[in-house]
């Protein structure tokens, strides 16, 4: 794998990384989908600008995974639990 997958977008705006996107440089994507990463507080952290990845994911049934790892391009996220909306059933 070459680069790490993009986030391309992230609605979950009361996450403390959400900077009009995603700004952890990367984020593991748990079993159900959701973000591992998202976490409310009272700050917020992460890069400068909303430049985030995918460094890891345990959806394996997932048909961009490959090795607990994504190869998509770029993902999108959403919903209330900030789940992954590129899981593709393999
Ligand atoms: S597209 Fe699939 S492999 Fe990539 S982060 Fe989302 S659930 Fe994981």
């Amino acid at each position: 794998m070459a680069t790490m997958t993009a986030i391309s977008s992230c609605a979950a705006t009361s996450c403390a990384y959400n900077k009009d996107g995603c700004s952890a440089e990367a984020v593991t994507i748990a079993d159900g989908a959701s973000c591992g990463t998202f976490v409310e507080l009272d700050v917020r952290g992460g890069l400068p600008v909303a430049e985030g990845h995918v460094g890891a994911c345990q959806r394996l049934e997932c048909a961009h995974n490959a090795d607990l790892m994504c190869t998509a391009d770029a993902i999108t996220v959403g919903g209330d639990t900030a789940r992954c909306l590129s899981y593709t059933a393999s």
